[in-house]
């Protein structure tokens, strides 16, 4: 039996779990139907980022004028309400493969939560000119760190992009994933709702804190 318990740390995607996809409601909000595509469409991120960037450069967009859009979204229904719920019970840590200045307007509206992600390089015009991965698969090597420093880890996420992260974790969950990721992960419980995502964080919390 160990002597001391270790905490438990919650991981938690942003996109799909809390917010809605970033990408996508730009493309809606600036009438830009080519900035909806996402990585299944194009397997290769920095393609698909370049390409990106490109159509913001080529519409002249600021980033302000995308900061602007991402202020009209709101985070999912319920989504706060179930952040708030798992702050009062643990320390969590958003990993979000988004950038820090698209990131920002949301996180107000989620309360400020520790968010770990990545950040753009913005020239003295504010147009967006490329971005900087802090580090290559980032969601999983968090996991890892958080391990030794003597966390236990239950993560949650939506994608094929939070596999590693769940896979690392003492205990992994999908959030409203799509089908073929349930398909292809059949190990990751499931869940639809915050309400069961209540109830698998803290079945998880008890079984990771028993182990
Ligand atoms: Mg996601």
């Amino acid at each position: 039996m160990r002597a001391v318990a270790e905490p438990v740390v919650a991981c938690l995607d942003l996109e799909g779990v809390l917010v809605p996809e970033i990408w996508i409601n730009v493309a809606a909000k600036t009438g830009i139907a080519e900035l909806r595509r996402t990585t299944r469409d194009e397997p290769d991120y920095d393609k698909l980022m370049r390409g990106r960037l490109a159509i913001l450069d080529r519409e002249r967009l600021t980033l302000r004028d995308i900061q602007d859009v991402i202020a009209t979204i709101r985070p999912l229904d319920g989504a706060c309400e179930f952040l708030d719920w798992l702050r009062a019970r643990t320390q969590v840590i958003i990993l979000s493969d988004t950038f820090s200045e698209f990131a920002q307007p949301l996180m107000a509206q989620l309360g400020y939560p520790c968010l770990f992600c990545n950040s753009l390089t913005v020239d003295a015009e504010n147009r967006i000119r490329g971005y900087t991965l802090r580090i290559a698969d980032g969601k999983r090597k968090a996991v890892v760190a958080l391990k030794l420093l003597n966390f236990r880890v239950v993560a949650a996420g939506d994608s094929y992009n939070d596999t590693t992260m769940l896979a690392e974790a003492d205990a992994g969950i999908l959030f409203r994933p799509p089908d073929n990721v349930v398909r292809d992960f059949p190990q990751f419980p499931v869940t639809r709702t915050y309400d069961e995502l209540r109830a698998a964080f803290e079945r998880a919390a008890s079984a990771v804190a028993a182990a």
